[in-house]
């Protein structure tokens, strides 16, 4: 729902301040619709449902992948695509993975996001309604559990009953920090859908000024840095963002974040076969992540990177996915060095979940 217009409605009808944290507070639990808002007058109810549209995205397609992943292509009120998905794990976590820009100015070389066309920022209504959406989704699927839904029991950080999504990224389309004021704002709200900031992560391809700003903010929410390779000239073909903010340079101020926040900086690293998954390069990234004043620990020791290795997920470039016995040992390399690494599941890819992927397919 566009929040700045809800706020200008009511306005416009003289009613109370409270009414708009009402209306809020209904929608961030799940509810479908301004009927259900029953603490409202009727005719409040009425007339919202006349003047402001429940979401400011349309629904255009949903698909389901058997391991319970879900995808949604959006549109926003001008028609531009965006895309968003669920994952749902066996411990009961659901991690929603959020797009900020309606396709992406920068090009990385293996993301059909990076493909399209830029078409724009998305406002903090638009990025909240991508969570709204599913919110409601997993309110309706655990409504028989947890009591009709949009009446959920809540509680403190992802304890908000079975329903509850608990962990978002920005790892949809576009890039945060190229938009971050709308970024930060739909942050602030995400806590009222159930997901705390310390379960909240901002993904970057290394855009410093925005590695910097985030830094200094005060929400503690968690940065993901889009790395691919420890070799300036690999990644400036990978990334041509390279060009501009170097590596170097880039993982100093993941470093300073780190040092600030005392928050472990995750750094993600897609696995294209015969690209950038050799052994050797495994040795470069270990060195990269470590070397530094302190051995890339802080002064507790706690490393200040984490490595998630990401088996890529095919799309129309010329890349293909590490093969299973490559990624074990790049893993095993960074491991007998002292970097901390995971190989992230792959999910959904029977649905096309990889980032751009669907809308790319829609255009
Ligand atoms: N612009 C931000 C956030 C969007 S991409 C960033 O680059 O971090 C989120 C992650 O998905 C990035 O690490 C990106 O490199 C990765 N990604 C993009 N296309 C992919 C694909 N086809 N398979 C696997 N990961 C992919």
């Amino acid at each position: 729902m566009d929040l700045e217009l809800l706020d200008q409605t009511l306005a416009d009808r003289d009613e109370p301040r409270f009414r708009a944290r009402q209306v809020w507070t209904w929608a961030a639990r799940g509810a479908r619709g301004y009927e259900q808002m029953t603490d409202l007058p009727a005719s409040l109810r009425e007339a919202l449902a006349r003047e402001l549209p429940f979401s400011s995205l349309t629904l255009q397609a949903e698909a389901q992948a058997s391991d319970g992943t879900v995808k949604a292509l959006f549109a926003t009120a001008d028609g531009r695509p965006l895309e968003a998905v669920l994952m749902r794990y066996r411990d009961g976590r659901r991690s929603l993975c959020l797009s900020s820009q309606s396709g992406c100015a920068l090009t990385c070389t293996f993301c059909a996001t990076g493909r399209m066309p830029f078409a724009r920022n998305l406002s903090a209504s638009e990025i909240v309604d991508q969570a709204l959406h599913f919110r409601r989704a997993e309110a309706a699927r655990g409504g028989r559990r947890d009591a009709g839904g949009a009446k959920a029991p809540r509680g403190r950080e992802g304890t908000a009953g079975p329903a509850a999504i608990t962990h978002c990224a920005f790892m949809g389309m576009g890039e945060p920090m190229l938009n971050l004021d709308n970024v930060l704002g739909a942050c602030e709200r995400l806590p009222d859908i159930g997901i705390g900031h310390r379960r909240t992560t901002i993904s970057t391809v290394g855009w410093i000024p925005g590695i910097e700003r985030l830094a200094e903010e005060q929400m503690p929410l968690r940065l993901a840095l889009s790395l691919h390779a420890a070799d300036e000239a690999l990644r400036s073909e990978l990334m041509p963002v390279n060009e501009r903010f170097p590596l170097r340079d880039v993982i100093d101020a993941c470093r300073a974040f780190h040092a600030r926040k005392r928050r472990r900086v995750f750094v993600e690293y897609v696995m294209l076969a015969g690209v950038n998954d050799r052994y050797e390069q495994a040795l470069a990234l270990a060195r990269a992540l470590s070397s530094g004043p302190t051995g890339g620990r802080s002064r507790g020791g706690q490393p200040a990177f984490k490595v998630n290795l990401i088996p890529y997920n095919p799309t129309d470039s010329p890349y293909t996915g590490s093969t299973r016995e490559a990624i074990a040992s790049f893993r095993g390399a960074l491991e007998a060095h002292g970097v901390p690494c995971t190989v992230r599941l792959t999910r959904g890819r029977e649905i096309d979940a990889a980032c751009g992927q669907l809308a790319a397919r829609a255009s």
